[in-house]
């Protein structure tokens, strides 16, 4: 039997950051699965496909073959065999994502993929759902969040520190619509697991939550 990590929250709460750490620290793989949504949402954006027209993706997403591998510990996410990693951390992308995640028909092909992941190797897992749906059986469960306004902050920086320009009031806007979506979709909504820990990160450096989580590992082994 593995040894698998949960990992949810709301966008920008620091999942990818924290797991990817621990995950190092741990010689555990960590896998992404935002980046299998936002593959998919990548999929209907190129066909031209409505993405407010849950049948459409439904028929659609099953010509759509995601996988990923790892190198050197970095996810590599395919669609239909190309390499699109480089093409999901789009504005558009992301809240194309946070629609079409919706469709039934969508989650259930993804989510299988997550699952035998979790079977294979040992997993840091982050995204939604997972600690209530995908690995309902994990060994550790986080909810890991921080307040709208820390997270869209945290965004704002991220797009200065890349030469881009960026609007703070827009951003935090866009956070709590996609919050709002996650949280009240009707399939596998996003949730505390009831026995996930709740970690609020709006007033912790990356390095207290690492070392909050190495510390709850330890607790747990
Ligand atoms: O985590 P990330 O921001 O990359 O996820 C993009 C979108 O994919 C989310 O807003 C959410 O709608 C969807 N998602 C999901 N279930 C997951 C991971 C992501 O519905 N396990």
């Amino acid at each position: 039997m593995g040894y698998d990590i949960a990992i949810d929250g709301p966008a920008g709460a620091g999942k990818s950051t924290i797991a990817k750490m621990i995950a190092e620290k741990k010689g555990m793989i960590y896998v992404d699965t935002g980046a299998m949504y936002r593959a998919m949402a990548l999929y209907m954006i190129r066909k031209g496909v409505d993405i407010d027209d849950p049948d459409r993706i439904a028929e659609a997403c099953q010509d759509a073959e995601i996988t990923i591998n790892h190198e050197d510990g970095v996810q590599c996410v395919f669609l239909n065999g190309e390499n699109v990693n480089d093409l999901i951390r789009t504005e558009e992308v992301s809240k194309a994502a946070s629609k079409t995640s919706v469709v039934p028909e969508l989650r259930k092909k993804l989510v299988s993929l997550q699952q035998e992941l979790g079977l294979m190797k040992d997993v840091v897992m982050d995204g939604r759902d997972i600690g209530t749906k995908v690995l309902p059986n994990a060994e550790l469960k986080i909810y890991l969040t921080a307040s709208a306004r820390v997270r869209a902050r945290r965004r704002y920086g991220e797009f200065l520190s890349k030469g881009e320009s960026a609007n703070l009031a827009e951003i935090e806007k866009e956070i709590k619509e996609r919050d709002h979506r996650d949280m009240t979709r009707a399939e596998s909504p996003l949730v505390q697991a009831e026995d996930a820990i709740l970690v609020d990160t709006s007033e912790m450096t990356i390095e207290q939550v690492v070392d909050k989580i190495l510390s709850l590992i330890d607790a747990k082994l």
